[in-house]
């Protein structure tokens, strides 16, 4: 599944603009969200001490909950 249909998942208006964060292009970063599905982990770069993971709508990160399917237990 993806993540953008998962319960753990948050999108905020716009995606996000993280900081030297060079590692995934533009495009990525304005398509993605954050899985809250764990705590935020620690990162090595300025800013924030801790960040949740972020992934993009159309990315499956093996973690997901269908939203749907939750809804129907
Ligand atoms: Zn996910």
């Amino acid at each position: 599944m993806k993540c953008a249909d998962c319960v753990f998942w948050r999108r905020y208006k716009g995606g996000l603009h993280p900081m030297n964060r060079a590692d995934m292009p533009n495009s990525w970063w304005a398509r993605a969200g954050l899985c809250m599905r764990h705590a935020p982990r620690p990162m090595t770069e300025p800013g924030p001490r801790s960040f949740w993971r972020a992934t993009a709508e159309s990315d499956g990160c093996g973690e997901g909950v269908d939203a749907l399917r939750e809804g129907a237990v």
